[in-house]
């Protein structure tokens, strides 16, 4: 297991910068595992589709690049469509599933359920690339998820899970995006503690935060995870139903093209 403490730049394509990102070093990374010969999966949960990895790799089916995002009718870079399958050799190696805003938990880890692990069975890879974007959080100003604290944990065990049932425990994670200090240092302690396999206590530590909190504004959440809290959001239904029918046709897309190989 690796934790990059920085990078993420999923969006940087190879001709131009893009959205907060110059160099795309996860394409880097992959590249240099392809080098070496491994067939490398790529999942990515930053609230953001994926795009300058996709496209990237686009042709190679050696690359799986697995995306969960907010849809891209209504958030940057507006890529990420269930019918961005891949390219050429690559048909069926590129899987998105956009998510509606104002998507919870149980939809999002549903939607998640239902690709991820499916794909990775199908895919067999040697080693698992993530991108552990915390700006699908509930409080993050840029997007319109409500993932909340323990729904990213669930998401990291998972991510860890899946490594050692599908490529014995090979995981390389980085950070992503992030706008609200207060959820992302949070989310990111999570992954930090997770892939070490430390657990963690309730509470945060006394001097940490009074050392941060003089920098911010908004008042610092006093534990490691959110307080609890529920969501009520309008169309709640039309919302699940609409990530339920984006996940099973991500799914449906790549794999009528693995039939065909
Ligand atoms: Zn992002």
């Amino acid at each position: 297991r690796v934790l990059q403490l920085g990078g993420g730049l999923h969006h940087a394509r190879e001709e131009r910068a893009s959205g907060f990102c110059v160099y795309n070093d996860l394409s880097v990374a992959i590249d240099a595992l392809r080098e070496q010969g491994l067939r490398v999966a790529y999942v990515d949960v930053d609230v953001h589709h994926g795009d300058g990895v996709q496209f990237l790799h686009y042709e190679d089916p050696e690359v799986l690049a697995l995306s969960l995002h907010e849809t891209g009718r209504a958030l940057f870079p507006g890529t990420g469509s269930v019918d961005e399958v891949g390219k050429g050799l690559g048909k069926g190696f590129s899987l998105n599933v956009p998510l509606a805003p104002f998507t919870g938990p149980n939809s999002y880890l549903d939607a998640f359920e239902r690709v991820v692990p499916h794909a990775l069975q199908h895919f067999q890879p040697d080693v698992i690339v993530a991108q552990c974007g915390a700006d699908a959080h509930f409080s993050d100003p840029l997007a319109d998820l409500l993932l909340t604290t323990q729904a990213y944990e669930q998401i990291f065990r998972r991510l860890l899970a899946l490594a050692d049932d599908h490529a014995d425990g090979r995981l390389l994670c980085t950070l992503g995006g992030g706008y609200r200090l207060d959820a992302v240092s949070r989310v990111w302690a999570l992954l930090a503690l997770l892939v070490q396999g430390h657990d963690w206590p309730e509470a945060l530590p006394e001097d940490y935060r009074e050392r941060w909190q003089a920098h911010l504004d908004d008042p610092l959440t006093p534990t490691l995870h959110d307080p609890d809290r529920s969501f009520e959001v309008d169309r709640q239904s039309s919302i699940e139903t609409q990530n339920r029918r984006a996940s099973e046709q991500a799914l449906e897309q790549a794999a009528s093209h693995w039939q065909h190989a």
